[in-house]
């Protein structure tokens, strides 16, 4: 039977690299998505028409019990869980300074990108298989300290502090518990709103000069999900060409 893993907010952008590398490295994967089905379905035709094992599962991970039911239905259609990848998130764009951030935009910012995390690191905690792996997703905003990403950065943080104390909590099952920090990644969540003059100077800000890729980010998953990562545990890997 394959090794399985769940990435969540896989039907495009990092998650939808993420989903057909792993399938690549021989997991079966599960592509969750939000609504967007249409992709999610593009993503499963493109791993499966390489030889490969995919599923689609919609499931808003703010919510804890489709949470419940994303890892039942992975199971029950898998026959278990390896890997969850906790790639699922939003950023809207221009988002203002702390002083004029409203209450909509921190809550939905909350639920999905923290809440969201903690709702499938709860479910995975108690589920995944003995060797297992949970990978979450930060951002080097948390690093590079940027205004007008106070309320991002904050769930961000708390996903890093969640990271290791998990990977403390789950002492004696063998399971490591990592988060990927990516920079600037050519994708909707950053490319969506900014000037083609602004998208050119943050591609400049790290040393080696360019956006980051889709692919770029999944083989940092890759390497932590695979036997190669198996020594990382309780870190925090920044993918971003050396910006900060
Ligand atoms: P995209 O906006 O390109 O894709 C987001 C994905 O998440 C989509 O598949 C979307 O599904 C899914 N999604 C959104 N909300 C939910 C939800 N409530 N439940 C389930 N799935 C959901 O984002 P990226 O690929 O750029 O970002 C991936 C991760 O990387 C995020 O955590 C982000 O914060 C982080 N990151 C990205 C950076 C970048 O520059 N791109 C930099 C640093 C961190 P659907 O298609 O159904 O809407």
């Amino acid at each position: 039977m394959k090794q399985v893993a769940i990435i969540t907010g896989a039907s495009r952008g990092i998650g939808a690299a993420i989903a057909q590398r792993l399938a690549r490295d021989g997991f079966a994967v599960v592509v969750n998505y939000a609504g967007n089905v249409v992709e999610a379905d593009k993503v499963v035709g493109a791993i499966s028409a390489a030889g490969g094992t995919a599923l689609a599962l919609q499931a808003d991970v703010a919510d804890a019990a489709a949470v419940r039911g994303l890892f039942d239905q992975t199971i029950a259609q898998l026959g278990r869980v390896d890997v969850l990848v906790n790639n699922a998130g939003i950023m809207p764009s221009n988002l203002p300074q702390l002083s004029a951030t409203d209450d909509d935009t921190f809550d939905r910012l909350v639920a999905v990108n923290l809440k969201g995390s903690f709702n499938t690191m709860r479910e995975a905690s108690t589920r995944l298989e003995h060797g297992g792996r949970i990978i979450n997703f930060s951002s080097s905003l948390v690093g590079t300290l940027m205004p007008g990403y106070s309320a991002y950065v904050a769930t961000k943080a708390g996903v890093e502090g969640m990271t290791m104390i998990l990977a403390r909590e789950l002492r004696g099952k063998n399971i490591t518990v990592n988060a990927v920090a990516p920079g600037p990644t050519a994708t909707a969540l950053f490319l969506d709103g900014k000037t083609p003059e602004l998208i050119e100077r943050l591609a400049k800000m790290p040393p080696l000069e360019r956006l980051g890729t889709p692919e770029d980010i999944a083989n940092a998953v890759s390497f932590l999900a695979g036997p190669d990562g198996g020594w990382i545990n309780g870190q925090t890997l920044r993918a971003n060409g050396g910006m900060v």
